[in-house]
């Protein structure tokens, strides 16, 4: 017997078939002998649809009352997942994230979950009963419902799965596994049977959308056993594991991409100490992480600083930066949306030289131009016009020898 946390995403629960065939593999668990608790997605599309809403009505919106709309999603599908679980005969209830509690700070839009309370659940896991909580949600200090950014249902999933001390957490999604990129822009990607959570987050944190990056960091400090795989077969997915259960290391794990960054230049600042500080503290103070940076060199007394920040922060970025002008003293903001991150991960990078030079070689062979440049460890990025974004996973995917 085991006790394991099943996460279902937005395609699992598209329509009422689904939700039926998310209730028929949940029974199968239980039937086996184990414990079972459900985390759900809203419905596909429909996370989009309510935030469209909140930015039609104010592109500047209420962070509180965004939360307050967007968190709906998964209040359905939990209650219709309970439901479809009742009609086979499992007793089943649903819980919104308040009511277990989820408890997470006050970052409205993006919270971070702070604790679970799991007894209530392992005491009615261990009658029989099915759990199948919200995703995505939690209660914050100012006890308001809050969410957990974009695709923050696979962090509540692994937070429930360490609040519950359970064995594994299965994430169940529309692909069957984790891939060396993205199967959509690369039809013969690999599977991996197994990534490293090190890689993973990497991957996560640079547009893997596969897991939400905090989810892998949870995972990782928590040591919850994560498996990504497909609700629709039922062959077994990609484990995420410790490096040492990774027998062959590539030098190269993956490639992702992410079209959700803005960049951002402030021309022509004075070029004196402090200036960097003045540009970011401001940034900061509205909440808004900042994630390539570049400095020119200045020819004259002054200087260009570009950086990128989320798309979903770009208006607040520029609005913060605007009200600081006087202080900061540019001459003006040169913005472009028009941006796609590409970046080649893998922890073979830490002993092997020229991940680098074959990312660059391969992009100006195909005449992309690089704008923006950032390494860590085990990560290289690079900043290119969103057209070329399908092109440049292609042409990096086969460079690092990862096609299929
Ligand atoms: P869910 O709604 O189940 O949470 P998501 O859309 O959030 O699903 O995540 C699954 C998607 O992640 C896949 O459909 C795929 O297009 C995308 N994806 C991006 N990178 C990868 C990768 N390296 N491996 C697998 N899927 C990836
Ligand atoms: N429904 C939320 C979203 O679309 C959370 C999730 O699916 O993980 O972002
Ligand atoms: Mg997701």
């Amino acid at each position: 017997m085991a006790r394991i946390v099943m996460k279902f995403g937005g395609t699992s629960v598209a329509d009422l078939d689904r939700v039926r065939n998310v209730a028929k593999r949940v029974k199968a668990e239980v039937d086996k002998g184990n414990e079972v608790a459900v985390v759900v997605s809203a419905m596909a599309g429909q996370t989009n649809q309510l935030v469209t809403w909140c930015q039609q009505l104010s592109p500047l919106f209420d962070a509180r009352e965004y939360d307050a709309v967007v968190a709906t999603g998964e209040q359905v599908t939990a209650g219709l997942v309970a439901i479809a679980l009742q009609e086979l005969g499992q007793d089943a209830r649903s819980w919104q994230g308040w009511q277990i509690a989820v408890e997470t700070d006050g970052a409205h839009g993006k919270a971070r979950i702070e604790s679970i309370d799991g007894e209530e659940l392992i005491e009615r896991m261990k009658r029989g009963q099915v759990p199948v909580v919200t995703g995505f949600q939690g209660i914050g200090p100012d006890n308001r419902i809050t969410t957990l950014g974009r695709g923050g249902s696979d962090t509540s999933a692994v937070a429930l799965a360490a609040g519950l001390k359970a064995d594994q957490c299965d994430i169940y999604t529309d692909v069957d596994g984790v891939y060396t990129t993205d199967p959509r822009i690369v039809p013969n990607a690999r599977k991996l049977n197994k990534i490293t959570y090190e890689e993973m987050l990497e991957l996560a944190s640079v547009g893997a959308k596969v897991l939400q990056t905090r989810s892998v960091e949870l995972a990782m400090k928590e040591h919850v056993r994560v498996q990504v795989l497909s609700s629709f077969t039922d062959i077994p997915g990609t484990l995420v594991v410790d490096e040492e259960e990774v027998v062959e290391q590539e030098i190269v794990a993956g490639i992702a991409y992410s079209r959700d960054e803005a960049k951002i230049t402030v021309r022509r600042v004075p070029d004196r100490p402090g200036i960097a500080a003045a540009v970011f503290v401001p940034l900061a103070d509205a909440g808004i992480n900042v994630d390539m940076i570049v400095q020119n060199v200045s020819a004259d007394s002054t200087t260009d600083v570009t950086f990128t920040v989320g798309k979903t922060d770009f208006l607040r970025a520029k609005a913060a930066l605007e009200a600081a002008q006087k202080e900061i003293g540019f001459a003006e903001l040169v913005t472009d949306q028009n941006v796609a991150k590409i970046s080649v991960v893998g922890v073979g990078m830490r002993s092997h030289a020229g991940v680098a030079g074959t990312m660059f070689k391969t992009l100006a062979e195909r005449g992309i131009n690089i704008q923006v440049i950032s390494t860590s460890e085990i990560k290289v990025s690079v900043l290119v016009a969103a057209e070329y974004t399908e092109l440049a996973v292609r042409a990096l995917h086969t460079a690092y020898k990862l096609d299929a």
